[in-house]
Protein backbone atom coordinates (compact mmCIF):
# COMPACT_ATOMS: atom_id res chain seq x y z
CA UNK A 1 0.00 0.00 0.00
CA UNK A 2 1.06 3.38 -0.65
CA UNK A 3 0.81 6.43 1.77
CA UNK A 4 -1.47 8.69 0.48
CA UNK A 5 -1.78 12.21 1.71
CA UNK A 6 -5.19 14.17 1.46
CA UNK A 7 -5.02 18.24 1.83
CA UNK A 8 -7.91 20.50 2.19
CA UNK A 9 -8.68 23.61 4.12
CA UNK A 10 -12.54 24.70 4.76
CA UNK A 11 -11.77 27.93 3.27
CA UNK A 12 -11.92 25.89 -0.37
CA UNK A 13 -14.93 24.50 0.61
CA UNK A 14 -16.72 27.42 2.03
CA UNK A 15 -15.33 30.70 -0.47
CA UNK A 16 -14.95 28.39 -3.53
CA UNK A 17 -15.14 30.08 -7.11
CA UNK A 18 -18.97 29.06 -7.98
CA UNK A 19 -18.36 26.71 -11.01
CA UNK A 20 -16.11 24.82 -8.31
CA UNK A 21 -18.35 25.25 -5.50
CA UNK A 22 -20.91 23.21 -7.00
CA UNK A 23 -19.03 20.16 -4.66
CA UNK A 24 -15.74 20.68 -3.30
CA UNK A 25 -16.98 20.07 0.35
CA UNK A 26 -19.16 17.30 -0.46
CA UNK A 27 -16.15 15.70 -2.28
CA UNK A 28 -14.35 15.96 0.81
CA UNK A 29 -16.74 15.34 3.29
CA UNK A 30 -17.70 12.17 1.59
CA UNK A 31 -13.96 10.87 2.16
CA UNK A 32 -15.03 11.71 5.82
CA UNK A 33 -18.25 9.05 5.76
CA UNK A 34 -16.61 6.33 3.83
CA UNK A 35 -13.85 6.02 6.83
CA UNK A 36 -10.96 6.74 4.15
CA UNK A 37 -9.51 9.15 6.24
CA UNK A 38 -8.85 6.62 9.63
CA UNK A 39 -6.91 4.29 7.18
CA UNK A 40 -3.62 4.21 8.50
CA UNK A 41 -1.82 4.87 5.39
CA UNK A 42 -4.08 7.83 4.34
CA UNK A 43 -2.60 11.29 6.03
CA UNK A 44 -4.72 14.36 5.98
CA UNK A 45 -2.92 17.58 6.01
CA UNK A 46 -4.83 21.03 6.68
CA UNK A 47 -3.76 23.33 3.30
CA UNK A 48 -1.27 26.18 4.43
CA UNK A 49 -1.77 29.71 2.74
CA UNK A 50 1.18 30.27 0.18
CA UNK A 51 3.44 33.02 0.56
CA UNK A 52 3.51 36.56 -1.79
CA UNK A 53 6.91 35.79 -1.72
CA UNK A 54 6.65 32.54 -3.44
CA UNK A 55 3.68 33.71 -5.88
CA UNK A 56 5.85 36.66 -7.02
CA UNK A 57 8.33 34.11 -8.48
CA UNK A 58 5.76 33.26 -11.09
CA UNK A 59 3.27 36.14 -11.35
CA UNK A 60 3.54 39.45 -11.76
CA UNK A 61 2.85 41.86 -8.70
CA UNK A 62 0.10 43.63 -10.82
CA UNK A 63 -1.62 40.24 -10.80
CA UNK A 64 -1.34 39.56 -7.51
CA UNK A 65 -2.53 42.94 -6.28
CA UNK A 66 -5.12 42.90 -8.62
CA UNK A 67 -5.98 39.00 -7.05
CA UNK A 68 -6.17 40.74 -3.93
CA UNK A 69 -9.33 42.73 -4.99
CA UNK A 70 -11.28 39.66 -6.68
CA UNK A 71 -12.98 38.39 -3.56
CA UNK A 72 -11.11 35.01 -4.07
CA UNK A 73 -7.77 35.70 -2.89
CA UNK A 74 -7.68 33.70 0.29
CA UNK A 75 -9.21 30.59 -1.40
CA UNK A 76 -7.06 31.17 -4.27
CA UNK A 77 -3.58 30.68 -1.37
CA UNK A 78 -5.48 27.50 0.37
CA UNK A 79 -5.78 26.28 -2.88
CA UNK A 80 -2.50 27.57 -4.17
CA UNK A 81 -0.95 25.62 -0.79
CA UNK A 82 -2.63 22.48 -1.26
CA UNK A 83 -0.88 21.93 -4.02
CA UNK A 84 2.55 22.96 -3.05
CA UNK A 85 2.52 21.04 0.18
CA UNK A 86 1.40 18.06 -1.45
CA UNK A 87 4.54 18.14 -3.96
CA UNK A 88 6.82 19.13 -0.98
CA UNK A 89 5.44 16.24 1.30
CA UNK A 90 6.45 13.80 -2.07
CA UNK A 91 9.48 14.90 -2.92
CA UNK A 92 10.58 14.22 -0.04
CA UNK A 93 8.81 10.70 0.61
CA UNK A 94 6.97 11.78 3.69
CA UNK A 95 3.92 10.54 1.17
CA UNK A 96 4.15 8.16 -1.96
CA UNK A 97 0.87 10.53 -3.61
CA UNK A 98 -1.01 13.14 -2.93
CA UNK A 99 -5.28 13.99 -3.69
CA UNK A 100 -4.95 17.88 -3.89
CA UNK A 101 -8.46 19.80 -3.25
CA UNK A 102 -8.48 23.49 -4.18
CA UNK A 103 -11.91 25.85 -4.04
CA UNK A 104 -11.02 28.04 -7.23
CA UNK A 105 -8.89 26.98 -10.62
CA UNK A 106 -5.42 27.33 -11.55
CA UNK A 107 -4.66 26.83 -15.15
CA UNK A 108 -6.29 30.07 -16.84
CA UNK A 109 -3.73 31.79 -14.43
CA UNK A 110 -0.82 32.96 -16.86
CA UNK A 111 1.94 35.39 -15.53
CA UNK A 112 0.31 38.67 -15.66
CA UNK A 113 -3.66 37.72 -16.47
CA UNK A 114 -6.25 35.41 -15.36
CA UNK A 115 -9.66 34.31 -15.86
CA UNK A 116 -11.99 31.77 -15.67
CA UNK A 117 -12.03 31.12 -12.41
CA UNK A 118 -8.48 30.99 -11.93
CA UNK A 119 -6.55 33.42 -9.90
CA UNK A 120 -3.23 32.15 -9.34
CA UNK A 121 -1.77 28.79 -10.92
CA UNK A 122 -1.11 26.03 -7.96
CA UNK A 123 0.86 23.74 -10.16
CA UNK A 124 3.52 26.51 -11.49
CA UNK A 125 3.85 27.95 -7.95
CA UNK A 126 4.46 24.20 -6.80
CA UNK A 127 7.04 23.61 -9.59
CA UNK A 128 9.25 26.83 -8.92
CA UNK A 129 8.94 25.97 -5.25
CA UNK A 130 10.10 22.35 -5.61
CA UNK A 131 13.25 23.75 -8.13
CA UNK A 132 14.00 26.08 -5.51
CA UNK A 133 13.72 24.24 -2.38
CA UNK A 134 14.82 20.67 -3.85
CA UNK A 135 16.39 20.78 -7.31
CA UNK A 136 13.66 18.95 -8.82
CA UNK A 137 13.60 19.80 -12.38
CA UNK A 138 11.33 17.62 -14.40
CA UNK A 139 7.66 18.04 -14.17
CA UNK A 140 5.06 16.27 -16.16
CA UNK A 141 1.29 17.82 -16.35
CA UNK A 142 -1.85 16.09 -17.48
CA UNK A 143 -4.33 18.34 -17.53
CA UNK A 144 -7.78 16.47 -18.46
CA UNK A 145 -9.97 19.39 -17.81
CA UNK A 146 -12.27 20.56 -20.66
CA UNK A 147 -10.88 23.65 -20.83
CA UNK A 148 -7.54 24.41 -22.81
CA UNK A 149 -4.36 25.22 -19.61
CA UNK A 150 -4.01 28.35 -21.44
CA UNK A 151 -2.43 30.11 -18.17
CA UNK A 152 -0.07 27.19 -17.84
CA UNK A 153 0.75 26.75 -21.13
CA UNK A 154 1.58 30.34 -21.35
CA UNK A 155 4.05 30.54 -18.40
CA UNK A 156 5.85 27.11 -19.48
CA UNK A 157 6.08 27.69 -22.78
CA UNK A 158 9.83 27.80 -23.17
CA UNK A 159 10.82 25.47 -20.39
CA UNK A 160 11.76 21.96 -21.96
CA UNK A 161 11.94 20.61 -18.30
CA UNK A 162 8.04 20.59 -18.11
CA UNK A 163 5.81 18.63 -20.09
CA UNK A 164 2.17 19.74 -20.61
CA UNK A 165 -0.26 17.26 -22.00
CA UNK A 166 -3.48 18.91 -22.53
CA UNK A 167 -6.72 17.75 -23.32
CA UNK A 168 -8.97 20.34 -25.07
CA UNK A 169 -10.56 21.67 -28.23
CA UNK A 170 -8.67 20.65 -31.11
CA UNK A 171 -4.81 18.88 -31.50
CA UNK A 172 -2.18 20.55 -31.54
CA UNK A 173 1.53 21.17 -30.53
CA UNK A 174 3.82 24.24 -29.34
CA UNK A 175 6.53 21.66 -28.86
CA UNK A 176 7.62 18.74 -28.63
CA UNK A 177 6.70 19.19 -24.46
CA UNK A 178 3.49 21.20 -25.34
CA UNK A 179 0.77 18.70 -26.57
CA UNK A 180 -2.86 19.21 -27.34
CA UNK A 181 -4.93 16.11 -27.52
CA UNK A 182 -9.00 16.70 -28.53
CA UNK A 183 -11.10 15.87 -26.09
CA UNK A 184 -13.26 12.65 -26.46
CA UNK A 185 -16.94 13.08 -25.55
CA UNK A 186 -17.70 10.10 -24.48
CA UNK A 187 -16.05 7.31 -21.60
CA UNK A 188 -14.50 4.56 -24.22
CA UNK A 189 -12.91 6.78 -26.53
CA UNK A 190 -11.34 9.31 -23.81
CA UNK A 191 -9.59 6.22 -21.92
CA UNK A 192 -8.66 4.23 -25.28
CA UNK A 193 -7.25 8.55 -26.39
CA UNK A 194 -5.49 8.73 -23.01
CA UNK A 195 -3.78 5.15 -23.09
CA UNK A 196 -2.70 5.82 -26.79
CA UNK A 197 -1.62 9.32 -26.36
CA UNK A 198 0.19 9.66 -23.11
CA UNK A 199 2.04 6.54 -20.85
CA UNK A 200 4.47 6.57 -24.10
CA UNK A 201 5.19 10.38 -23.87
CA UNK A 202 6.02 10.27 -20.15
CA UNK A 203 8.00 7.41 -20.22
CA UNK A 204 10.05 9.33 -23.24
CA UNK A 205 10.13 12.40 -20.63
CA UNK A 206 11.38 10.89 -17.86
CA UNK A 207 9.40 13.27 -15.01
CA UNK A 208 10.33 13.38 -11.96
CA UNK A 209 6.94 14.03 -10.60
CA UNK A 210 3.85 13.73 -12.21
CA UNK A 211 0.12 15.92 -11.92
CA UNK A 212 -2.89 15.28 -12.94
CA UNK A 213 -5.37 17.90 -13.37
CA UNK A 214 -8.51 16.04 -12.97
CA UNK A 215 -11.16 18.13 -14.03
CA UNK A 216 -14.74 17.12 -13.58
CA UNK A 217 -16.35 19.46 -16.01
CA UNK A 218 -16.49 16.79 -18.78
CA UNK A 219 -18.65 15.20 -17.23
CA UNK A 220 -22.27 15.11 -18.42
CA UNK A 221 -24.36 16.78 -16.09
CA UNK A 222 -21.12 19.84 -15.69
CA UNK A 223 -21.11 22.48 -17.46
CA UNK A 224 -18.82 20.88 -20.10
CA UNK A 225 -19.92 20.21 -23.44
CA UNK A 226 -18.49 16.30 -23.23
CA UNK A 227 -20.73 13.25 -21.86
CA UNK A 228 -18.54 10.95 -19.67
CA UNK A 229 -19.79 9.30 -17.03
CA UNK A 230 -18.53 9.28 -13.17
CA UNK A 231 -17.15 5.92 -13.19
CA UNK A 232 -14.53 6.69 -16.09
CA UNK A 233 -12.36 8.97 -13.93
CA UNK A 234 -11.10 6.20 -11.61
CA UNK A 235 -10.18 4.62 -14.80
CA UNK A 236 -8.37 7.31 -15.99
CA UNK A 237 -6.96 7.73 -12.61
CA UNK A 238 -5.79 4.21 -12.96
CA UNK A 239 -3.62 4.96 -16.43
CA UNK A 240 -2.06 7.84 -14.65
CA UNK A 241 -1.00 6.42 -11.42
CA UNK A 242 0.87 3.19 -13.26
CA UNK A 243 2.45 5.80 -15.59
CA UNK A 244 3.61 7.37 -12.42
CA UNK A 245 4.46 4.16 -10.63
CA UNK A 246 6.17 3.17 -13.62
CA UNK A 247 8.08 6.30 -14.60
CA UNK A 248 8.70 8.01 -11.42
CA UNK A 249 8.62 5.99 -8.20
CA UNK A 250 4.65 6.40 -7.90
CA UNK A 251 4.90 10.55 -7.35
CA UNK A 252 1.60 11.34 -8.54
CA UNK A 253 -0.31 14.53 -7.38
CA UNK A 254 -3.72 14.76 -8.29
CA UNK A 255 -5.60 18.11 -8.45
CA UNK A 256 -9.37 18.36 -7.89
CA UNK A 257 -11.64 20.93 -8.29
CA UNK A 258 -14.78 19.36 -8.01
CA UNK A 259 -16.24 21.14 -10.92
CA UNK A 260 -19.36 18.98 -11.17
CA UNK A 261 -22.70 18.37 -9.30
CA UNK A 262 -22.18 16.75 -5.49
CA UNK A 263 -22.97 12.83 -7.39
CA UNK A 264 -20.16 13.47 -9.22
CA UNK A 265 -17.35 14.70 -6.92
CA UNK A 266 -18.97 11.86 -4.26
CA UNK A 267 -17.95 9.35 -6.61
CA UNK A 268 -14.90 10.63 -7.83
CA UNK A 269 -12.96 11.62 -4.87
CA UNK A 270 -13.21 8.39 -2.96
CA UNK A 271 -12.57 6.25 -5.49
CA UNK A 272 -9.43 8.27 -7.01
CA UNK A 273 -7.85 7.69 -3.00
CA UNK A 274 -8.39 4.44 -2.65
CA UNK A 275 -6.61 4.24 -5.88
CA UNK A 276 -3.80 6.19 -4.75
CA UNK A 277 -3.33 4.72 -1.23
CA UNK A 278 -4.01 1.10 -2.66
CA UNK A 279 -7.03 0.55 -0.45
CA UNK A 280 -8.37 -1.68 -3.12
CA UNK A 281 -12.29 -0.41 -2.17
CA UNK A 282 -15.07 -0.09 -4.90
CA UNK A 283 -13.75 -3.14 -6.85
CA UNK A 284 -17.11 -4.59 -7.76
CA UNK A 285 -18.52 -0.94 -9.58
ZN1 LIG B 1 -12.61 23.71 -17.18
ZN1 LIG C 1 -4.94 22.54 -24.65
Amino acid sequence: MKRSGVFYHKVCGEKAYFSLAMSVREGFDILQQENLLTEPNILLFESEPVTEELILKVHARTMLESVKRSGYYETALYSTGSVVQATEKVLTKEIDNALAFVGVGGHHAGRTDYWGGCFLNPMAIAIENARQRFGTRRFAIVDTDTHHGDGTREIFREDEDVLHICFCEREHSDSETKVCLSQASNDEDSISKLVREVPLRISDFKPELIYWLCGLDTHKDSYGTRRLTESCYPKLGAIIKDMADNSCDGKLIVKIGCNAPAHVSEYVAPRILSLLGELNRYQGD
